[in-house]
């Protein structure tokens, strides 16, 4: 156990089965967002560790994607079950760097861990195909482990975008190198060690720490023996690693920004939508792509719906998210509260009302006040821009195509929410929003078993179900001919 939290924080990085430093010795620090305490240091790596690592995966990739499926779905099921049996201090570790909630934290380890017994399975259900053609020849579908993978993964789900990822690779027979975000590496050492624990061999995953992305991502992306690249993070840093993919014509997984509408019709039931909202926007204090960002409301109900929200979001308590009780924990660091202060200031300047918060809250560093804004206007900066933070606008809209034009007139496509309990309306509604993903009359709705990923310069590819099985394998076509 690591002396100052107790939390057992590995401090090294993970290549070929060995723990190691960085070539040159180098580390950073790692703090906690919530008290500013530094939680331990891992190493500085850079492009040559990032080689050795990608190299280690390709010594260790034909073995694992050889086994029988049913023998990687064993190792997997035995990592899941470490994992679940460990929930409270990966918990504790993901609430410690990156500050979220306590229950939040525990949801998130079951969600994570979820992926990766999911992919267990679907590892063994990869079938081929065989398309009926002339008599003398016989036409093959193979699907293929796509080799060696890179992952990039951010800050915000330090755990569960970690084992989304590794889980399909490792199911299909793939081997990754993973590098964490450099404000959250912890959880993904923490997991790496249980997968190795639970029997995955040395060199089918490795996780590279550097403060600087930039060098990794350029091995990743140049070295010929990585096959495919899954990044999550912001749509500005998966369109510099896409046009780094190019040189190679790489293969891409992209999970990047949003700018989630949730759209309040007048005939919903005002206070599912209101806990639907309060739900989406004030979860991991509102720094999820998925986070409703706009709340587009009917005009008859806008005043009534932000009323609601407003008094049920300043109910919500700010604190360290390992208190009982508290809902929203600090944001991720200062720059984070800049954008949401500007946010709040430009909606304020374009005419907007401040229903509640609006400020930083009084326990100081990065905490901020659940906020709501009335009025709205879609010329407001946060209209356009993902806020990451505890802010709600709520935007007044009159007719039907009114909202759905709202909602769409953004470049993110992601995820999109609304409530209706007109049934002809969720249908026409659901098929014109240009997003990836729609809840209707719930905003809950990530889970292994169904497709996460967005459309538009929201990404490419999905995560999670049998479509994302897809992300890592190739197809060969097999023509069997003489027959
Ligand atoms: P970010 O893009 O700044 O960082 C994400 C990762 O990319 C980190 O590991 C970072 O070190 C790395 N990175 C940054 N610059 C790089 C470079 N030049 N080369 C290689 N790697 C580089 O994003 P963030 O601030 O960590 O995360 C927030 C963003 O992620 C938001 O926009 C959010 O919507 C998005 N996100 C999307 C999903 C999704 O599934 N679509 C999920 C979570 C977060």
């Amino acid at each position: 156990m690591d002396a100052i939290t107790g939390l057992g924080l590995r401090e090294q990085a993970f290549i070929d089965g060995k723990w190691v430093n960085a070539d040159n010795g180098a580390t950073f620090a790692v703090d906690n967002p919530a008290t500013g305490a530094i939680l331990g240091r891992v190493p500085d790596m850079g492009a040559a560790e990032a080689r050795r690592a990608v190299e280690s995966c390709a010594r260790a990739l034909p073995d694992w994607r050889d086994r029988p499926a049913k023998e990687r779905a064993q190792i997997m099921r035995r990592w899941f079950e470490l994992i679940m049996e460990d929930q409270e201090r990966l918990a504790r570790i993901i609430t410690a760097e990156m500050g979220k909630p306590l229950a939040e934290a525990r949801g998130e380890i079951g969600y994570g861990a979820a992926f990766i017994d999911w992919f267990a399975e679907e590892g063994r259900r990869i079938y081929g195909d065989v398309i009926p053609g002339p008599t003398d020849r016989r036409l093959l579908v193979l699907k293929q482990a796509i080799g060696v993978t890179a992952a990039i993964t951010p800050w915000n789900f330090p755990s569960a975008m970690f084992a989304r990822k590794v889980g399909a690779a490792l199911g299909a027979g793939c081997a990754m190198v993973v590098k964490p975000a450099e404000l959250t590496p912890f959880s993904a050492l923490a997991l790496v060690e249980l997968a190795e624990r639970a029997g995955v061999p040395a060199g089918v995953v490795n996780v590279v720490t550097a403060r600087d992305p930039a060098p990794v991502g350029l091995e990743f992306t140049h070295n010929p023996l990585v096959r495919k690249l899954t990044f999550t993070g912001s749509t500005e840093v998966g369109k510099i690693l896409l046009r780094q993919a190019a040189e190679n014509v790489q293969k891409c997984s992209m999970e990047l920004g949003g700018n989630a509408p949730l759209i309040v019709f007048d005939d919903a039931d005002l206070d599912a939508a209101v806990r639907g909202a309060l739900a989406s926007k004030y979860r991991n204090a509102g720094q999820t792509c998925v986070s409703a960002n706009r709340f587009l409301v009917q005009a008859g109900v806008a005043g009534a719906f932000a009323e609601k929200l407003a008094a049920a979001a300043g109910a919500l308590k700010v604190g360290e998210g390992t208190q009982e009780g508290v809902a929203i924990g600090p944001l991720i660091e200062p720059a984070a509260v800049e954008k949401v202060e500007r946010h709040i200031a430009d909606a304020l300047a374009h005419g907007a009302k401040l229903l509640t918060g609006g400020a930083r809250h009084a326990l100081g560093g990065t905490f901020f006040e659940p906020t709501v804004l009335a009025n709205v206007p879609p010329d407001a900066l946060i209209f356009s821009e993902e806020t990451f933070g505890p802010v709600a606008p709520v935007i007044p809209f009159e007719t039907e195509a009114d909202a759905v034009r709202l909602a769409n007139a953004t470049p993110y496509g992601l995820a999109a929410y609304f409530y209706s309990r007109d049934i002809a309306r969720v249908f026409r509604v659901a098929e014109r929003l240009e997003f990836g993903m729609v809840g209707v009359n719930e905003t809950l709705i990530s889970t292994e078993i169904a497709p996460f990923g967005g459309v538009k310069q929201s990404g490419l590819g999905r995560e999670g179900s049998r479509y994302g099985v897809d992300d890592y394998v190739e197809i060969k076509y097999v023509c069997l001919g003489g027959i």
